[in-house]
């Protein structure tokens, strides 16, 4: 069940009707897998960045809450984090093969984790709803916080 205001403050909230799915993925070297909660991927959008790192780093993010996201093979310490600017987000990507998994916001009352659906198992890229967000010209990672903070 999806409590709506568990994920209404998500860069994209979820449907209070959605079925939710447990997807599994991970690197490129298996070092890492991982598993979280989300609806159908392919029936939200997607997000689409121009920011400078995703953009640079292809990532197309789907974002849930941190508690529905867990390491299922490696941890947190098997990946190499990058910050940088205001150090709002931690980029993660695995330490062996360089896979960019996705980004944690850090937020005081509710974190959240942006996975990169690049590395989710058997994705179908073409299927995705892609919604483009630029982000290059505004500060991604403090708006969605600031988003974020919103109840
Ligand atoms: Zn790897």
């Amino acid at each position: 069940m999806v409590s709506p205001a568990e994920t209404k403050s998500l860069p994209v909230p979820w449907p209070e009707d959605a079925e939710i799915q447990v997807h599994i993925g991970g690197c490129h070297c298996k070092k890492i897998r991982y598993e979280f909660e989300y609806p159908n991927i392919y029936a939200l959008p997607v997000i689409n960045c121009n920011c400078t790192i995703c953009e640079i780093r292809g990532h197309l993010n789907v974002f849930t809450p941190e508690n529905r996201f867990k390491f299922t093979s490696g941890s947190a310490d098997d990946l190499t984090t990058y910050e940088f600017g205001d150090r709002l987000l931690s980029h993660r990507f695995c330490s062996t093969c360089g896979t960019a998994i996705g980004v944690l916001f850090h937020h005081p009352q509710r974190g959240f984790v942006a996975i990169n659906t690049r590395t989710i198992d058997g994705i179908d890229l073409s299927r995705l709803q892609l919604r483009k967000v630029d982000g290059r010209s505004f500060n991604v990672g403090k708006k969605l916080n600031e988003n974020a903070g919103k109840t």
